[in-house]
């Protein structure tokens, strides 16, 4: 017997327990329509204000996880792993770590989204390497997994249609910042996608979702207890995003910045972060018996030029040109360059990294409404927290198609607070597992 609709809510607001048939017909209803939003709305409202138990979380995740299609991996031999950011600026860890892990033999399988606000998106920066596709179809994503052991495709309107239709109402109503919805949201996608093992980078910081690292912690600590209630494994790593990741921040630059990491080349931060999340992979894959062994694999397959290798072909696979290796001019490139130079001397305090990564979307390497990306687009850092400035020395490059104004010139500048000393920021802040 279907529960009154009006009673489901009712329990929620008076701080009772939901159970499982519950919350799965308010998310299967709403889906189909025959919810109204402003029923789920004020159960969403009820949920912020009074949580949901760790079963509760599950249930929703669960439920939510199946109101669309999901992806049956169970062709594909070995552990197959996902890997999810909860989104950042300059954080191209993905593009690296994907093909790396494969490197090993570990089978990755992993959907990925586009921009969000101030966060780029996986799917748009590899978008700009000229050919590449990011939609394919679930035929191809299994096929390509069997044969060169990794897929990054974009999901498909499909994949939990519950969480768009869900999160569009948070989005308007003042309910994005609830734990467990997070948790729901996340998870439920990565669920449908069909992976076996999930690593979560949680980021905390200016430019992350969560501000502070012990929301992040619970964040994380809420994905991978949720994770184990749906029978997988998973480990979260928390990382800084108190600025950006690396140097480049935008789709093309994030690209070739990947591309010296997997050289060998890329800047400590970035390099760090990418081992400490292939090594979880490698270990949850069953490659390696444990994560230091999983850390010193990663390293050995981007030294023997294995992960490299397995870019090129993860590229080539999707219809990209795999010569962008060689020769990163094959880029997409901008007609305007322009330096941010210092007005006085200092350290580098802070960076308002959440400010460059919306600077970085008016520059055009965000989707704004009908407008295109433009994959050149983009901010190269210079400076870090704790590195010295003279005045008169680059800050930083932005650079674009569109002709660049001297407000958003400023505006650039600004984001990089000069003071007295600077301790330079650890990028790892922990795991959860
Ligand atoms: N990212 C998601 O996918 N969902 C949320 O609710 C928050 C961040």
């Amino acid at each position: 017997m279907e529960m009154l609709v009006y009673e489901i809510i009712r329990k929620k607001l008076d701080g009772e327990r939901n159970s499982a048939e519950e919350i799965k017909q308010l998310v299967m209803g709403f889906v189909r329509g025959e919810i109204a939003p402003e029923q789920m709305s004020a159960w969403l409202a009820a949920v912020y204000i009074r949580g949901l138990s760790e079963e509760e979380t599950w249930w929703l995740t669960d439920a939510m996880a199946k109101s669309g299609r999901t992806i049956d991996l169970s062709s594909i031999e070995g552990i197959k792993i996902d890997k999810h950011s909860t989104g950042g600026v300059g954080d191209k860890v993905s593009i690296v770590v994907v093909p790396l892990v494969a490197a090993a033999g570990v089978p990755v399988a992993k959907l990925t989204g586009r921009a969000l606000g101030h966060t780029g998106g996986t799917a748009d920066k590899l978008e700009s390497i000229p050919g590449m596709r990011l939609n394919l179809s679930q035929e191809e994503f299994i096929a390509q997994v069997k044969s060169i052991g990794c897929a990054i495709a974009v999901a498909t309107e499909d994949i939990a249609p519950a969480d768009k239709k869900i999160y569009a109402l948070r989005d308007k109503t003042a309910t994005i910042a609830s734990i467990p919805l997070i948790v729901s949201s996340i998870l439920s996608k990565k669920l449908a996608g069909g992976a076996d093992a999930f690593v979560f980078d949680v980021k905390f910081g200016d430019g992350a979702f969560m501000k502070g690292l012990d929301d992040a912690r619970v964040l994380a600590e809420g994905l991978v207890r949720t994770a184990k209630l749906a029978g997988k494994r998973a480990v979260a790593v928390l990382s800084s995003m108190e600025q950006p990741l690396g140097h480049a921040i935008g789709n093309a630059v994030e690209v070739a910045e990947a591309i010296n990491v997997l050289k060998g080349n890329g800047p400590e931060d970035v390099l760090e972060l990418c081992l400490a999340v292939a090594a979880q992979m490698l270990w949850l894959g069953g490659a390696v018996t444990n994560p230091d062994e999983g850390r010193s694999k990663a390293m050995e397959l981007l030294q023997s030029g294995a992960a490299l290798e397995k870019f090129r072909q993860l590229v080539a696979a999707q219809g990209g040109d795999a010569k962008v290796v060689e020769d990163e001019k094959r880029l997409p490139q901008p007609s305007y360059r322009v330096e941010v130079r210092s007005e006085g001397s200092g350290t580098v305090v802070s960076i308002a990294t959440r400010k460059l990564g919306l600077i970085a979307g008016r520059l055009g390497a965000v989707r704004m409404g009908v407008e295109q990306i433009d994959p050149s687009a983009g901010i190269i850092v210079l400076k870090k927290v704790g590195d010295f400035v003279k005045a008169g020395e680059t800050l930083a490059t932005i650079q674009s198609n569109k002709p660049i104004d001297s407000e958003i010139l400023n505006e650039t500048r600004e984001c990089f607070a000069l003071g007295e000393v600077a301790k330079r920021l650890q990028i790892l802040a922990g795991f959860i597992g």
